[in-house]
């Protein structure tokens, strides 16, 4: 590993050359099935000819031009995204942690332009991800991610995940919002039930409070509808997205109601590199293929299939695997033994997964993958669990 980079990343002892679909070639050519995707990020896999088209496409034309000018692809983006969903106002960034960040500031100024400036802190859960900007990393105020980084940006409150008596105690006159992943990522692939989801947005509703969901890794798709909320008929007033919207390409935006994303007037925020023309096309290619008639129910269906070979491949293994969670391609395998040896046996068998928290290891393919990739990775699992139940 060169010196020259910050040793900020545990990396794996392998580069990559190209990308197939589902699959990820080394430098010496030895392929991978690709079920970590980048972390949730190529949600039509590698090299997807209509992102090709379009990146390669605007590419000659503009690259960028600023937020000076009108950005006519941002316009249809954005257009897209609340036709889609149950926003009404588009913000648009480069990553989740700005999301969130833009996410956080609408929620002030909601406020503020309410004659309530006193109302700027957020509830938060345990467990919780945003990102590593201050913000994001007060709001989930996970002490190792926080240490050597303190003191911590004011206005978070953390409350135990699923459980409302502790999150109505925590609600006072300072409060402005309740903030969510409907399923947490990083924390070891937990679901929000429909019922949590419904009885927070009551709460929001009964306290006057604003509900932001971080659909950075949920989002776009991914648990096969093109937002997880969808699924708990609880929409947000504020939401977060990110990773599977670019397929690839960083972007990111911020989604809110006509009520709160008024509020962020001229000036009030912005971004240098946000709404791109490079980074909208390709978005908007994305958008083409995920909202294409019959593709969602098809990522749904794919994921079925996925979840219950994984089920059986947990009662195979009593002695390696403890439960399948997650939703749609956004799985986990809770692990007896240390999810890292899991995840590092079945990379040197050709296959790509993620490590989270809770012991868990997290399966993330791209959503194009069919029965057929289900059953090679399985099978991998399979071999390697059995290995490593001997080795115990
Ligand atoms: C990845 C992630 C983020 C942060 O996104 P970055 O693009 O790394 O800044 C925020 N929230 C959730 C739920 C995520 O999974």
């Amino acid at each position: 590993m060169s010196d020259a980079l910050m040793p900020t990343y545990a990396r794996a002892e392998l580069a990559f050359e190209r990308g197939q679909g589902p699959y990820l070639f080394d430098v010496e050519g030895r392929r991978y099935l690709d079920f970590a995707a980048g972390i949730a990020v190529n949600s039509l896999g590698h090299a997807h000819p209509h992102l090709v088209a379009a990146l390669s496409g605007q590419a000659a034309k503009l690259w960028h031009c600023s937020n000076l000018y009108r950005i006519p692809e941002g316009e249809r983006l954005a257009e897209r995204l609340c036709a889609a969903s149950f926003a009404e106002r588009v913000f648009f960034c480069n990553s989740g942690a700005e999301a969130m960040e833009c996410s956080f500031k609408a929620v002030r100024r909601h406020h503020d332009a309410r004659g309530a400036p006193e109302r700027y802190r957020i509830v938060t859960l345990t467990g919780a991800f945003h990102g590593r900007t201050l913000a994001t990393l007060s709001a989930a105020a996970n002490p190792k991610h926080l240490a050597g980084f303190t003191p911590a940006v004011d206005g978070f409150d953390q409350v135990a995940f699923d459980n409302m008596n502790e999150l109505r105690a925590a609600i006072t006159p300072e409060t402005a919002a309740v903030l969510i992943e409907p399923v947490q990522g990083e924390g070891g692939i937990r679901v929000a039930s429909p019922e949590y989801l419904k009885a927070l947005r009551q709460v929001c509703d009964e306290f006057g409070l604003l509900l932001v969901f971080d659909e950075v890794q949920c989002g776009v798709g991914r648990t096969g509808r093109f937002f997880a909320y969808e699924s708990a008929g609880a929409a947000p007033d504020v939401m977060a997205v990110a990773k599977g919207l670019g397929g690839g390409f960083p972007v990111g935006a911020c989604l809110t109601t006509s009520a709160v994303g008024d509020c962020m007037t001229g000036g009030s925020h912005g971004s240098t590199f946000g709404g791109n023309p490079l980074a909208m096309a390709v978005a908007n290619a994305v958008l083409d293929v995920v909202l294409a008639d019959g593709f969602l129910p098809r990522v749904a269906e794919i994921a079925g299939l996925l979840r219950a070979r994984l089920e059986a491949l947990v009662a195979r293994h009593p002695d390696v695997l403890t439960e399948v969670r997650g939703a749609g391609l956004l799985l986990g395998l809770r692990c007896k033994v240390a999810n890292r040896d899991v995840l590092d046996a079945v990379r040197a068998e050709g296959l790509l997964a993620v490590t989270a928290g809770d012991n868990v290891l997290r399966l993330a393919p791209p959503l194009i993958i069919d029965d057929s990739h289900v059953e090679e990775a399985v099978d991998i699992l399979d071999r390697v669990c059995g290995g490593l139940a001997g080795s115990n």
